[in-house]
Parts: structure tokens; C-alpha cells; sequence
């Protein structure tokens, strides 16, 4: 089985965005930046793991260092949107602009973006499209399966890597405030539920400014440990989508 520890590393854009005169909002979902990120990154420097970070075009702009420290320990930068916007708030057009602007400024750093993430909860129907033409591989936001597969959109061929609501961090820990243990217990059940289903694939959403608190980093470094011992490896996201498109090629042969 391949882990998906996939990151929103939305910073502070959402925050600055929509709630910009709320002080305390914002340094909160700062706390990425000064402490979260880099117990992230060290954590996975631990175990080898190179995986994804969704991050919005804002976030690279304002924080180029932290953005750096990522490229540099080998992990992939996928699109979030530019200023983390509510996708189904905007026309097509504004979709557009806000897709383009970020894929360019991720390219600018990367040289490549293959991954979007929806920001907020909710995508539009022209959303797939937009990326497909401006050439993202695959997406990380849909909830219609537990295994990663292939579809197309206006002839072109996209990867959905798909997502669910109890592997999300954010939800879990600042939304319904559950412990770290109560976490743990819950993302190992599943993923040995996994398992038993012989599902090729399981991914958690997490966020460097919730999992990167002390005591939850805790509990994502003991979630690693118990996927290595039962022989699950970690993938980034183009690495799943890659893995995936090759094998929908030879079903067709
Ligand atoms: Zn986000």
C-alpha cells in the first residue's frame, strides 16, 4: 500500500484574505511558519518520506524561505489556489485567472506543478476543466472512492487521488477538538481497516499549523512507525498518479 501524507501548507492567505482585521486568527494559522513546517519537515527528514505540499501561490510569494526548505528536502509543490479563494464564490473567469496565476508562480519555483487541491471545501464545475488545460495531472479533492483512478476531461487525462473528511487534521483537531490519542487510535484503525480491504492507497490531509503542535507531531511520528512496520510505503502525489496512470495504460493493452 502507498501512504499519501499529503500537506495543505496554507499559511496565513485564507486568514489575510477573509479575516484580515482578526489578529489572533491570523497568528494562529502563522504558527506554521515559526514552529509548524519546520517539525513537519524534520519529522519526515527522519523517515526518508518525500511527499506534497499544497500550497497557495500567496504563501510562495510571502514566504519564499519556507517555501525553499520544502523544494530543498526533495518534496513536491501542488497547486492550492493563489489566496486559498472559495472557488464556488468566483465566475469562470475569475476561476481561471486564480488557477493560472497560481500554476505560474508554483512553475516559477519548480519548474513543474502536476497536483491541485481544492482550497475550502468545494470546487466548480469548470474547475477540472481549467486545470486540464493548463496541464495538471491529477487532484486531490473528491470523496466518490478509497482508491486512486483515472478520467478524463474535454480528451484530456486526469488522476484523482480521492480524500475524506475523517483523515483531515483540521477538521479532526480544530473543528471537533478530539485528542491526540483519540486521533491516533482512529487514522490506525483505519488504515488496518485498509489493509484488510487490500486498498492500495490511504491518504491523510494534515496541516503543518495543526499536526505541527508538539503532541500531535507525536502521534503522526507513532502513525508513520505503524505503516512502516506492517510494510506501507510513502508516496508523493505525482508519484501516486503516475503509478496509476501506468496502470490504467496497460488495462488498456
Ligand atoms: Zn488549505
Amino acid at each position: 500500500m502507498f501512504i499519501f501524507l499529503s500537506f495543505d501548507f496554507d499559511a496565513d492567505s485564507a486568514e489575510q484574505y477573509y479575516y484580515h482585521d482578526q489578529i489572533v486568527k491570523m497568528s494562529k494559522a502563522r504558527f506554521s511558519i515559526n514552529v509548524g513546517l519546520q517539525r513537519v519537515l524534520k519529522l519526515l527528514k527522519n523517515y526518508g518520506i518525500k511527499t506534497t505540499f499544497f500550497t497557495p501561490g500567496w504563501v510562495v510569494e510571502n514566504y519564499p524561505g519556507s517555501v525553499k526548505m520544502i523544494i530543498n528536502d526533495g518534496h513536491e509543490l501542488a497547486s492550492h489556489g493563489y489566496r486559498h479563494e472559495k472557488l464556488n464564490e468566483l465566475s469562470y473567469e475569475e476561476e481561471y485567472n486564480v488557477h493560472k496565476k497560481a500554476v505560474n508562480i508554483l512553475k516559477q519555483v519548480q519548474g513543474f506543478v502536476y497536483g491541485f487541491r481544492r482550497p475550502y471545501w468545494e470546487i466548480t464545475r469548470n474547475t477540472f476543466a481549467i486545470l486540464a488545460q493548463l496541464g495538471v495531472l491529477y487532484d486531490s479533492s473528491l470523496m466518490d472512492s478509497d482508491e486512486p483512478y483515472v478520467f478524463n476531461v474535454n480528451g484530456r487525462t486526469m488522476v484523482e487521488l480521492p480524500v475524506y473528511d475523517i483523515y483531515d487534521d483540521w477538521i479532526l483537531f480544530e473543528i471537533e477538538h478530539r485528542s491526540p490519542k483519540d486521533v491516533l487510535s482512529m487514522w490506525i484503525y483505519e488504515l488496518e481497516a485498509a489493509l484488510e480491504e487490500e486498498l492500495s492507497y490511504f491518504c491523510l490531509i494534515l496541516h503543518p499549523a495543526c499536526i505541527g503542535r508538539a503532541s500531535r507531531i507525536r502521534i503522526l511520528d507513532e502513525f508513520i512507525r505503524f505503516a512502516l512496520d506492517r510494510k506501507c510505503r510513502f508516496a508523493s502525489g505525482y508519484e501516486i498518479a503516475q503509478k496509476e496512470l501506468r496502470k490504467s495504460k496497460k488495462a488498456l493493452q
